[in-house]
């Protein structure tokens, strides 16, 4: 099917800069391959930050295994969100946590990526609150608590490799905003932070 490209123009031109940020840093790679170039355009035209047309094409090349590693060790090298400490590679972890209120029993598994202090610590914080919060729901929260704190415990022996998978599910997904802001260490840090939070 023809696509209008004089419309999606039109529409580019009618967003406001924030919405063709977001597309530029998170929809450039589900684009049609002729609409990219309308994008680019559109970011030229409004005198936008340049660095996201490097965000639109690392999405819409095929990622090698070399670029997948830099991306991972960039991530790992940045200042952990939490604490700020540059020290220590950050480390991606799943935190599980079970709350039941009244009768209704919720399991969350969130991946975030930490130093490995910080990361330790939120893994405690989760088991602990678990363990309080997380039985109340009968049966189903009995049995999600149990199933959450043996997880936690047994995520912790495989530590390394779920670490890798975090980051790698990390840098796959948000290689447009990480290219784009590939320089501008805060900007990735406060990235990483608001992922770690809404995830
Ligand atoms: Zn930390």
């Amino acid at each position: 099917m023809a696509i209008d490209l004089d419309q999606i123009r039109k529409n580019y031109e009618s967003f406001e800069d924030y919405k063709i940020e977001h597309l530029a840093k998170n929809e450039a790679g589900s684009l049609r391959p002729e609409v990219v170039p309308i994008l680019k355009e559109e970011i030229r035209k409004r005198g936008l930050d340049s660095n996201l047309i490097i965000g639109i094409e690392s999405q819409t090349k095929e990622l090698t295994e070399a670029e997948l590693n830099e991306l991972k060790s960039k991530i790992a090298k940045l200042a952990c969100p939490e604490c700020g400490q540059h020290h220590t590679p950050l480390t991606g972890i799943i935190i599980r946590e079970v709350k039941s209120i009244v009768v209704i029993t919720q399991y969350k598994k969130t991946p975030v990526i930490l130093c490995p202090t910080c990361a330790q610590k939120k893994r405690k914080d989760a088991m602990i609150s678990t363990a309080l919060l997380g039985w109340w729901g009968i049966p189903s929260g009995i049995f999600q608590t149990l199933h959450a704190l043996i997880s936690s415990l047994t995520d912790n022996k495989k530590r390394d490799i779920i670490s890798d998978s975090i980051l790698t599910q990390f840098a796959i997904i948000n290689i447009g905003e990480i290219r784009t802001n590939w320089d501008k260490e805060n900007e990735l840090v406060d990235f990483v932070r608001h992922k770690n939070n809404t995830n």
